[in-house]
């Protein structure tokens, strides 16, 4: 009989390096603080700023249209009711320029900050192919859907 204490505390110190190694891995890819390294994280601060001056500059010219639209041209046919829904459509529009807007900035500090990339409701990465398509996102796709979803819902 050989001393079974030595093959279990032999055993348990294979266990713990290989959850040292998994974490030590794990850690690379991307569980906990660090979720890109700072060339990613420089790629998607540069898609953010670029997508943020296209919607300024939208946003810009919206305002400029909008100016140029003097109701008072508009033939008599055109009712109030439809000017007032071209009025809640630019604004509308501003709308969801602003909430794009905030989206973005707030990316922008959680690249400053490290957390970027990390759903804010699971707290689960958020795929790659999702961020490079919408760096401003702030929910993984199963999140998104469930939010969605009970949108829908409620309307
Ligand atoms: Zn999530």
């Amino acid at each position: 009989m050989t001393q079974p204490s030595d093959v279990q505390s032999f055993r348990l110190t294979l266990l713990g390096a290989s959850i040292f190694f998994l974490a030590l891995i794990g850690g690379r890819k991307g569980f906990g603080i660090m979720t890109f390294p700072k060339s990613e994280l420089q790629r998607f601060k540069t898609l953010l700023q670029e997508k943020r001056s296209q919607i300024l500059q939208n946003a810009q010219s919206t305002l400029t249209e909008d100016m140029a639209l003097d109701t008072n041209d508009l033939p008599d046919e055109m009712d109030l009711a439809s000017s007032e829904y071209l009025q809640s459509f630019t604004f509308r529009l501003r709308g969801r320029e602003k909430i794009f807007l905030e989206k973005i900035d707030r990316a922008l500090v959680k690249i400053e900050g490290n957390d970027f990339g990390l759903c804010e409701e699971c707290g689960e990465e958020i795929a790659i192919k999702r961020l490079e398509a919408r760096p401003e996102t702030n929910l993984c796709i199963r999140c998104k859907e469930d939010q969605e979803r009970a949108e829908k819902d409620y309307s």
